[in-house]
């Protein structure tokens, strides 16, 4: 089969080899790859930025596909099932964390995509309890991005909670920040969407997508538009999905007292100079976010069978594997606000 291996570390370092399809034994199902999303990590990767990955490794972690063959443990997944899958593929099964099916934390977690095969191919392998049959009324190219969905489920309902009420600000007008206001919004709430002045199309996008408020931070007061729409007191929830210092000490001011601020966006820098001050005189709850986990992707696929959230709208540009190219500079050049591989 096909496969888009980052062969090397260091700029580019990616070819499209033949490579021997995966063999499904014991617990794990084979997956006919039909859309795999390409995300920001995969970038990194083109650029070989990021070093959480194991080369060589075939990248791809957001994906849909049929089930072509089962491992003799098997017990619920069938040939045939239209599936997408968790980009968990092994843990270590003894940790705390894994006791509590917090499979992101469990420090020998090893990844779809990252350290082991993923998407960019013909067929991928996924254990049995990663994979998530989809709703009949669910396309193969919506459930493509029900990984960062996923990611924008556990932010917004598991590490913090989201009432019909709230006035949520959201910063970076992203895939992610796009996919989580409308997981917001399926919960009533009010959405306020920041961004700067390049992400016009994005922002015009997010109203859309039934946002509430659209922000181009640069152009105008985002303070003054934050407090009118909240009595002056500010937010009750804000979500940075930039990975930028100054939008995040910018939200931080714009919390109502003993709000919560959750951190999905990665920075560039690991040390940060953060607003600490806001956050004690606030009383903030400053809250990580880190992926995904089973029951996020539950809740996922619920919001996605119910019409509640439309990931497919995101989606910008499908090109063929055999194209990978034209796709990964077409996803740089952020032009496209999501780019999807067709296998
Ligand atoms: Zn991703
Ligand atoms: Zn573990």
């Amino acid at each position: 089969m096909k496969a888009l291996t980052k062969t090397n570390p260091g700029y580019d370092q990616m070819e499209l080899l033949d490579m021997q399809e995966p063999k499904a034994t014991k617990n794990f199902v084979k997956i006919k790859v039909e859309y795999s999303g390409i995300c920001g990590s995969d970038l990194h990767s083109f650029k070989g930025e990021y070093g959480n990955i194991k080369t060589p490794v075939v990248l791809g972690h957001e994906f849909s596909g049929t089930v072509v063959e089962v491992g003799e443990e098997v017990k619920e997944i069938k040939i045939g099932d239209r599936v997408t899958s968790e980009t968990t593929f092994e843990t270590c099964g003894t940790c705390d964390y894994c006791k509590s099916k917090d499979y992101n934390l469990c420090p020998s977690r090893k990844g779809i995509g990252t350290q082991v095969n993923g998407s960019f191919a013909e067929y991928v392998l996924s254990r049995e309890e990663s994979v998530h049959v989809l709703p009949d009324n669910v396309s193969f190219l919506a459930a493509s991005l029900t990984e960062p969905l996923a990611c924008c489920v556990h932010a917004a309902l598991e590490k913090t909670t989201i009432d019909k009420d709230d006035v949520v600000l959201i910063l970076g007008p992203g895939p992610i920040g796009l996919l989580l206001a409308q997981v917001v919004k399926s919960q009533g709430a009010k959405v306020i969407l920041s961004g700067v002045t390049k992400d016009k199309e994005r922002l015009e996008f997010g109203k859309k997508l039934g946002v509430d408020v659209i922000v181009d931070s640069l152009q105008e007061d985002l303070e003054k538009i934050v407090m009118e729409k909240t009595n002056g007191y500010g937010v009750n929830r804000a979500f940075d999905c930039s990975g930028a210092v100054p939008a995040v000490n910018q939200g931080l001011r714009l919390i109502k007292k003993k709000g919560e601020f959750v951190q999905v966006g990665l920075f560039a820098n690991i040390k940060n100079p953060l607003d600490q001050e806001a956050i004690i005189q606030r009383e903030i709850k400053y809250v990580g976010s880190r992926s995904q986990k089973p029951s996020s992707w539950i809740k996922s696929l619920e919001l996605m069978e119910a019409k509640k959230v439309d990931p497919e709208a995101l989606i910008t540009k499908i090109v063929d594997l055999k194209d990978w190219r034209s796709g990964i500079e077409a996803a740089m050049e952020g032009t496209e606000l999501k780019v999807v591989i067709r296998s």
